[in-house]
């Protein structure tokens, strides 16, 4: 019962990988790439109780306990050096959590060569944190399934700092390239509703030029990448 969204990310993580799969909840992710004999070990954190629980009953339920770690922890946290992590995977969460995990667990991320992240909202952020942080983007994918949009950034480590510009941040170096259906379905939703709010911006009695400004950009940015 894996979504297409997940199965999206497992695709993504090296064979042989070891794990760290961040916001686990029922650890579905690591259960099914343990499963299919995809990967050496992994961890499942989970900072909330019911969810680890669920992780737990999980694993349990397949006997994969000497392969997942179920751990209660905040963000990377939950990683140990002793667990020689390789391949962290952090989704359906929002990019500013995505990054402030990322940020916040620096020091487990040592040795970490690849980071497959799957923010609901705010890619931006998340794209914007690799390139400070010696992550280069190496795919992309994105993929509309119960009414979301979902985006799945895959990053690997590199010592050069990447460059990506204002457009490749917001919408994805190889997405803005490959502009498939599902992308100029979004960001054409997205440019109707920012027309919507600049409408509403210039009927207000005294507009704020720095919000209209700010919205008129935006919107700029998103017809270059859809003409
Ligand atoms: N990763 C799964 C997926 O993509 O289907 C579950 C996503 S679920 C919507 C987000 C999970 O992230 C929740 O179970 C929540 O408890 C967990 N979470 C949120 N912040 C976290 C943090 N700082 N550290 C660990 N887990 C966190």
């Amino acid at each position: 019962h894996l979504s297409e969204r997940l199965k999206r990310v497992a695709e993504s993580v090296p064979e042989g990988a070891r794990l760290a799969d961040i916001g686990s909840d029922h650890a579905y992710l690591p259960v099914y790439l343990a499963k299919k004999g995809l990967i050496s070990y992994a961890v499942a954190g989970e900072v909330v109780k019911g969810p680890y629980e669920n992780a737990k009953t999980e694993i349990e339920g397949e006997q994969l306990e000497t392969t997942i770690h179920p751990r209660l922890a905040d963000g990377l946290a939950a990683v140990e050096p002793s667990d020689q992590i390789d391949t962290v995977a952090i989704a359906g969460m929002g990019g500013a959590l995505i990054s402030s995990i990322l940020e916040s667990g620096k020091a487990a991320l040592k040795g970490v060569t690849r980071l497959i992240l799957q923010p609901n909202i705010g890619e931006e952020n998340v794209r914007r944190w690799l390139q400070q942080n010696h992550y280069q983007i190496v795919e992309e994918a994105i993929l509309f399934e119960d009414g979301h949009y979902y985006e799945i950034i895959v990053a690997d480590f590199v010592t050069d700092t990447p460059q990506y510009n204002q457009s490749q941040l917001l919408f994805g170096p190889f997405l803005k390239e490959s502009k498939s259906a599902v992308f100029v379905d979004k960001w054409t939703a997205e440019l109707n509703r920012l027309r919507g709010v600049e409408k509403q911006i210039r009927q207000s009695t005294t507009p704020p030029e720095d919000k209209l400004a700010q919205v008129t950009h935006k919107m700029k940015l998103i017809e270059e990448a859809l003409a």
